[in-house]
């Protein structure tokens, strides 16, 4: 095992910690607080107790405990017991708003709030539904699939990749992983999405490395055979090779991409892998 390998999975190590804190569905090492102003914003003046209870206690040392139960099984608690007690106002749509951002899932939403029906009463659940449908109005199958993907990653998923979408077929996202040392990002490609055919250049060392970390997906040197890439997959890139990755036509697909250091590196962005190539692969 070489020196780079060693600094490489230590780097990916030790952002561990970070990429779980942002994992709503998943314990945290730490508690991690929760800032919450609603107390005092609304009742700050006239029940000041209440407000600093609300704000400081429920939220800054409960909902805070991350390490002991996680944000998103605490929103599926929370809306559970605020359905069954007929809370259908404002407090119900906020929760369900917090129930959205920590991971809960449009399906998994129509899923608990029907097996709530049973247990709490059916006109609850009437009232809960035409919240939730408002909530979750917006989202599709495909979101529902990403979100699940999502919860699964040991990684962030991270923002569009925007700045290199042109390069792209489909989309993909983008999650800064290490900025120091070696630098690593997270790639996470939708089902059916690739890059196009691109070289790295470098007139010494430099090239690519890639490790998959979720789901199913390819990566093909001109000329040769797709290989398959799943999570514990190690992709070494020889500088001046051209060729492409990307996920599977029927899987999420992340993998960490390690920027290697070279003389006169450069990348160049080819044509897009078209499907007579990719739909092929199996
Ligand atoms: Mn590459």
């Amino acid at each position: 095992m070489n020196k780079f390998y060693i600094v490489a999975v230590m780097a990916a190590i030790s952002s561990l910690t970070m990429a779980y804190s942002q994992n709503p569905a998943r314990l945290t090492d730490e508690p991690v607080e929760i800032r919450q102003t609603a107390g005092r914003a609304a009742l700050g003046e006239f029940a000041p107790k209440f407000a600093e209870l609300n704000d400081d206690v429920l939220f800054g040392e409960v909902w805070s405990r991350t390490d002991k139960l996680a944000l998103r099984d605490r929103s599926i608690v929370t809306v559970t017991a605020l359905v069954s007690s007929g809370i259908i106002d404002s407090s119900l749509t906020y929760h369900l708003q917090e129930a959205k951002k920590n991971g809960v899932t449009r399906t998994e939403i129509a899923e608990i709030l029907t097996q709530v029906a049973f247990y709490a009463g059916w006109p609850k659940a009437w009232g809960a539904f035409r919240q939730a449908t408002e909530v979750w109005k917006d989202t599709s199958d495909a979101a529902d699939a990403k979100a699940v993907f999502e919860r699964e990653m040991i990684f962030p998923i991270g923002e569009p990749n925007t700045a290199y979408a042109r390069y792209f077929t489909g989309n993909s996202y983008l999650a800064p992983v290490s900025s120091e040392q070696v630098k690593i990002f997270n790639v996470t490609f939708e089902p059916g999405c690739r890059n196009n055919w691109h070289i790295h250049h470098a007139s010494k060392g430099g090239g690519q490395m890639l490790i998959g970390v979720g789901g199913r997906g390819w990566y093909q040197e001109e000329g040769k055979e797709a290989v398959e890439i799943l999570p514990g997959t190690v992709i070494h890139i020889p500088a001046n090779v051209k060729h492409w990755h990307g996920a599977a036509s029927d899987s999420w697909f992340s993998h960490l991409a390690f920027e290697l250091d070279g003389e006169d590196s450069s990348n160049e962005w080819l044509d897009p892998v078209t499907d007579d190539v990719y739909l092929d692969l199996r």
